[in-house]
């Protein structure tokens, strides 16, 4: 059980699995994609697949970084796939989507951080799905600004890097990661201008409201356009305990403030992963 006692109901989601959501799947294992859907215990998993909207992770699964959070195998990662951006490109074109995530491991053991397989990887899907929305989830790359640039120009759609906790709590839940890092890497898309920026935040790994609403203002201050808040979900006994179940009137106030402060959308609730309805995201920003 968690520091923060039983999991409350607004957690739990019932969906029954159904067609759509198994054609999903059946492609996913052909394709030996590696989905953040399944690695990350996805509790949106049904609802997503169902609408033919997934995350894939590229560059491997095995991570050269460690976060407190995430049950992504650490350790020295294979050899990089020069054949991966076509890989992933072929079989995105078969799911005919409307909007696909993509992330990736990070890749400290790269020259580049993986930058030149990830503007491949976008470039190759927008040339064999010109009608599929790109969404990028990217690492810090270091904080190298020319590999960031990479990345920013093969011009996805959407460019997405994820703060994920407040500055107070990085030693512990990002402890290769850094807060101002992160922020810039966000500031630099947004100056770039040519694809929306967002980013996510998980709460309840032990932060004060007061210090996530610091971390919104400077991310707002950074010229990011779109928030996700969401509650953490601890992968197993080996990971952050979860200290507090934030609830559905807390992730309702930082919806508002949210966007009192600026953000275009703000979706914060305690199922809201940063992929979650992201091609609905993308409507809502584009018709503002
Ligand atoms: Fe996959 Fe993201 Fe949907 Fe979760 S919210 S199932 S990770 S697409
Ligand atoms: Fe997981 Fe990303 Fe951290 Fe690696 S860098 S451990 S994939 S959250």
């Amino acid at each position: 059980e968690d520091q923060a006692g039983p999991r409350p109901r607004w957690i739990r989601k019932r969906l029954s699995l159904n067609s759509d959501y198994f054609e999903t799947k059946r492609l996913v294992e052909d394709a030996r994609l590696h989905t953040i859907c399944e690695s990350g215990q996805c509790p949106n998993i049904v609802e997503c697949w169902s609408r033919k909207s997934l995350t894939i992770m590229i560059l491997g699964n095995v991570c050269t970084r460690s976060c407190g959070f995430c049950d992504v195998q650490t350790g020295r990662p294979g050899a990089v796939d020069v054949t991966e951006p076509e890989r992933v490109a072929t079989t995105l074109a078969k799911l005919n989507l409307n909007y696909v995530v993509i992330t990736s491991v990070d890749r400290d053991d790269l020259p580049d951080g993986g930058a030149e397989i990830w503007a491949q990887t976008i470039r190759r899907i927008h040339e064999a799905s010109p009608g599929t929305g790109v969404e990028v989830l990217t690492p810090d790359f270091k904080g190298v600004a020319s590999d960031i640039q990479t990345v920013l120009d093969a011009v996805p759609e959407c460019f997405s890097h994820n703060l994920e906790t407040v500055e107070e709590l990085h030693r512990t839940v990002r402890p290769q990661a850094r807060y101002d890092r992160s922020i810039a890497v966000l500031e630099q898309a947004a100056r770039d201008g040519r694809s929306l920026v967002k980013t996510g935040l998980m709460l309840g790994l032990g932060e004060s409201n007061d210090q996530v609403l610091k971390a919104m203002k400077d991310l707002v201050d950074a010229g990011v356009q779109v928030l996700n808040l969401g509650q953490y979900l601890r992968p197993s006994k080996r990971h952050l305990p979860v200290m507090r179940w934030v609830t559905p009137e807390e992730f309702e106030m930082f919806k508002t403030e949210g966007e009192a402060m600026g953000f275009k959308h703000v979706e914060s609730g305690p199922l809201v992963r940063s992929s979650y309805m992201a091609d609905a995201q993308a409507e809502i920003v584009a018709s503002k």
